[in-house]
């Protein structure tokens, strides 16, 4: 199977481990800040992860997947304190609906959900192990990642390939310049908590952690040295992924072999965010549209590309539909559906040659499967 990897700016295959149940493929997607239930933006970027999960499961390999849920950052913090309930009876609360919503888009379960919250000595411990690599100082409790003394081992900027004011462009919140950091694309590793908001001791004083180190420190402690596929929604390329790459490079070494970032889902002419309340729910949508025709609206376009949304496009997907398990059990188009789907996730190609097979009075049962979009019997 081949798969798109942006740091080398190319298609490239992945390893396969077919039969060797030892050695799974390692998974990492970027998950939720549970705060709000999930929308299509995110629903999209799952449904990427799933696809190539079931056609890696298909091809006879394991799959270890790990989506990590960030259940302490400045946002979740937030909508916790205007809602007057605990940060953690919020995440419970909404990781139980996302959950839901994931299981009713029928993702395989390959998915394991650790919690930042119960990350912490190993976020501690990643961070130390940046300081030993001397790439951290310290201002007034706050520990930021030193993106200067690095250089040229692990250059910030080496994933998008871009120069420092493009990336400054794309860096909001504590990833905003500030008089305390030394160079602006420095980012914060460690930070001290205000008053009310939860923190836990260290030798920087008593504080939380920032997001990115989040991450790096449970793809590490889930996964290990080598993740196959790590990635999320193109948003979080910069600096998210930039973050985890030069995090990896001093802190633990790992290797990623391939970064996936999925295309963005734009709605009434801009990007589906919450920043911009411009958002779908796929609960909402769940009232009216059984979960395969939710699924097959998100995952019409190759997964690189963005796509605007509109409503129609689920008629359109209720009637493929229907037009597909309506064709009855057989296996047409299978072998051209996995051709396409191991060049790089070509789904337009998989949906279309599984339409010719049912134009030409065949069933497809097997074929759709594989695209998750009706049961095989
Ligand atoms: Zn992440």
């Amino acid at each position: 199977m081949r798969l798109y990897d942006t740091n080398r700016g190319g298609v490239f295959p992945l390893r396969d481990r077919a039969g060797d149940h030892d050695d799974p493929i390692r998974l990492y997607s970027c998950g939720i800040t549970p705060y709000d239930a999930t929308h299509l933006g995110q629903a999209a970027t799952y449904l990427t992860f799933d696809l190539l999960a079931r056609r890696l499961v298909d091809l006879g390999n394991r799959v270890d997947g790990v989506r990590n849920i960030t259940d302490v950052d400045d946002g979740i913090l937030a909508r916790a304190a205007e809602l007057g309930v605990h940060y953690l009876d919020l995440a419970t609360e909404q990781l139980a609906v996302f959950d839901e919503d994931m299981a009713a888009l029928d993702l395989i379960d390959v998915w394991r959900e650790p919690r930042a919250t119960g990350a912490i000595p190993d976020i501690r411990g990643y961070i130390a192990r940046i300081e030993r690599a001397g790439a951290t100082y310290e201002v007034d409790g706050t520990v930021y990642f030193d993106t200067v003394a690095v250089n040229p081992r692990a250059r910030f900027g080496t994933l998008s390939g871009l120069g420092d004011d493009e990336l400054l462009a794309s860096c909001a919140g504590d990833d905003a310049p500030s008089a305390s950091k030394r160079h602006p694309l420095d980012f914060v590793l460690w930070k001290p908590s205000r008053v009310g908001e939860p923190s836990w001791e260290s030798r920087w004083g008593s504080g939380r952690p920032g997001w990115h180190i989040e991450c790096s420190a449970l793809a590490q402690r889930e996964l290990g040295g080598f993740i196959d596929v790590h990635g999320g929604g193109r948003d979080l390329l910069i600096p998210h992924h930039e973050c985890a790459y030069i995090q990896a490079v001093v802190g633990d070494g790992s290797v990623i072999g391939h970064w996936l970032h999925r295309g963005l889902v734009h709605y009434q002419g801009l990007k589906m965010s919450k920043s911009l309340g411009n958002l779908v729910f796929v609960r909402d949508l769940r009232r009216e549209y059984p979960a395969s025709v939710i699924r097959l609206s998100l995952i019409t376009e190759h997964y690189r590309d963005d796509f605007e949304w509109h409503p129609e496009r689920l008629g359109l997907a209720a009637e493929r539909v229907a037009r597909w398990c309506g064709a009855g059990p057989g296996n047409a188009a299978v072998a051209e559906v996995r051709a396409a789907l191991d060049d790089d996730l070509d789904v337009p190609s998989a949906i279309s040659m599984i339409d010719d097979a049912v134009r030409a009075g065949h069933g497809v049962r097997a074929a759709s499967a594989l695209l998750g979009i009706c049961p095989k019997d």
